[in-house]
């Protein structure tokens, strides 16, 4: 098998070569998470112990936070402000939160019923196959071992093919952290290549996936001859609803963070901007007037603001969608090419597009770009603002933009999607669960909600009366 190329989307230059894991090494990383699940320590350790090995797991990226960002920042082209001050912090506060919480999330509940007592408890769902995408590398599989790990499970993890660097740093983090070898095993290679095999194999019991709808389906596929649980964090074609009472400075600075953070690769993007009529010419020149100076460059330039998309490939296809785009009508107000410039000419960088008064029914409102292009429409009332908003397959997030927080609130409740942020974006907190509906996916990461996915829930009922049972004792008459 050929050896992967690690690249610097910057540069194109190689940053590292991998030796993908072979077929033997796959099979043998299923083999050892089902040991350490049917015989191992971890998911019998008491939560106290399992607790402090997920407290120096937090600390132990915190210790290496500076080196993980700039080798986030080198591997993924995110900016370097954005891995020093989100993702790695982030990363270690999914472990300290899964560490905190745990004992309260997974505490069983007991409940009276008659005369009898019926005790709820949380047991871990075994081994637990952890999918993770490029865009947030370290941040996506640290929220899902933290709380994976919490509840008890073993697990193999696999990082997408282009940027596993930091996952590799994170196995020895864990490793010095005390964590029972055999607890979390890391498999490296193409999805397509290894996907089949990890996802149907029988002793792997559940998968938290993050990724595209099309690697999603193949994974339904896979699984479909064997039960098994699923977790799916899938695409989003947000909307942000801006209200002609918004806070127009606070709306123009977020709109800027929510479509081109991470140069628009986040599955939360709010790729679709819809303004009331009466402040749409204000708003569109005040945001095209801050999107034009946004800064481009190199990732680990603390200046930079967008550096490149995560691949040619990636390159190609925004510039495909910006094209048809063009071709289906919609007006492009700017951007929609691969800057030229010397700092640019080797890595996979992409101007930030707007389009605007763009017909639904194009392919660039309804499909999901992953990169660095948004639409902005209006609209003349609340009810053709939700009718654009949800007249998409997806439902991942949303945003609604107003001074009047219950009228926001209302229409917060008709958006079909799993998270609304009402006045500010992004808000992701280890306490609260996230998760989309429709075709973005089902099932919650983070919060309570995020950890009991990785449980799965046994009644233990108990009948402490004596006698009189009347189903038991009198049924056949005795
Ligand atoms: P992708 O689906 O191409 O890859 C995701 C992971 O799946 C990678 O590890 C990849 O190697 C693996 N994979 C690929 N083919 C596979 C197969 N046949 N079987 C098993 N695994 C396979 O996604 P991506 O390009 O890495 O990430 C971008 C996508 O992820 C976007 O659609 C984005 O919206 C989505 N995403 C969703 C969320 C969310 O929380 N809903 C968060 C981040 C990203």
């Amino acid at each position: 098998m050929r050896n992967l190329e690690i690249i610097n989307p910057c540069t194109s230059e190689i940053i590292t070569h991998l030796e993908p894991d072979s077929q033997e090494r796959i099979e043998s990383a299923i083999a050892k998470a089902r040991n350490s699940f049917d015989n191992g320590r971890w998911p019998l350790m008491p939560l106290s112990e399992r607790r402090d090995i997920l407290l120096k797991i937090s600390k132990g990226i915190l210790e290496n936070a500076a080196e993980l960002a700039k080798l986030e920042s080198m591997n993924s082209g995110k900016p370097i402000k954005e891995t020093t001050f989100m993702d790695i912090p982030s990363s270690a506060k999914a472990f300290e939160h899964a560490a905190q919480a745990m004992e309260e999330y997974l505490k069983p509940e007991g409940l009276e019923v008659e005369n009898a007592k019926s005790l709820l408890v949380r047991q871990p769902q075994g081994v637990v196959l952890l999918i993770i995408p490029w865009n947030y590398p370290l941040l996506i599989a640290s929220w899902k071992l933290a709380s994976a790990l919490a509840a008890g499970n073993t697990v193999i993890l696999k990082p997408s093919s282009l940027t596993p660097l930091t996952a590799l740093e994170l196995i020895k983090i864990m490793d010095d952290a005390g964590l029972p070898e055999g607890t979390v095993n890391l498999v490296v290679g193409s999805g397509p290549l290894l996907g089949e095999k990890l996802c149907s194999d029988k002793r792997v019991d559940m998968i938290s996936f993050t990724g595209s709808n099309e690697v999603g389906k193949e994974i339904l596929k896979y699984t479909s001859s064997n039960v098994k649980k699923l977790l799916m964090e899938l695409g989003g074609k947000s909307a942000s609803i801006i209200l002609k009472d918004a806070d127009m400075e606070l709306v123009v600075n977020a709109s800027l963070c929510s479509v081109f953070l991470n140069q628009g690769q986040m599955c939360t993007q709010m790729s679709r901007i819809l303004v009331d009529e009466e402040i749409y010419e204000i708003f569109i020149e005040a945001f095209l007037d801050k999107v034009k100076k946004l800064k481009l460059g190199n990732s680990l330039d603390h200046e930079t603001q967008i550096g490149p998309l995560i691949s040619e490939s990636q390159q190609k296809k925004v510039q495909a969608f910006v094209e048809k785009a063009k071709k289906e009508g919609a007006q492009l107000l700017c951007g929609g090419n691969i800057p030229r410039g010397e700092e640019f000419k080797d890595g996979y960088f992409f101007e930030p597009t707007v389009f605007a008064q763009v017909d639904p029914g194009n392919t660039i409102f309804q499909q999901e770009v992953f990169g660095p292009v948004v639409c902005v429409n209006k609209f003349i009332n609340t009810e053709e603002a939700l009718k654009l908003a949800n007249d998409s397959d997806f439902g991942l997030a949303a945003c609604v933009w107003s001074a009047d927080v219950s009228k926001a609130r209302e229409i917060a409740a008709q958006v079909n999607a799993g998270t609304v942020w009402v006045n500010t974006y992004g808000m992701f907190y280890n306490e609260l669960p996230y998760g989309g509906f429709k075709q973005s996916g089902f099932g919650k990461e983070l919060g309570r909600e995020g950890m009991l996915e990785y449980t799965k829930l046994k009644n233990i009922f108990i009948d402490e009366t004596k006698g009189a049972k009347p189903i038991v004792n009198y049924w056949y008459g005795v």
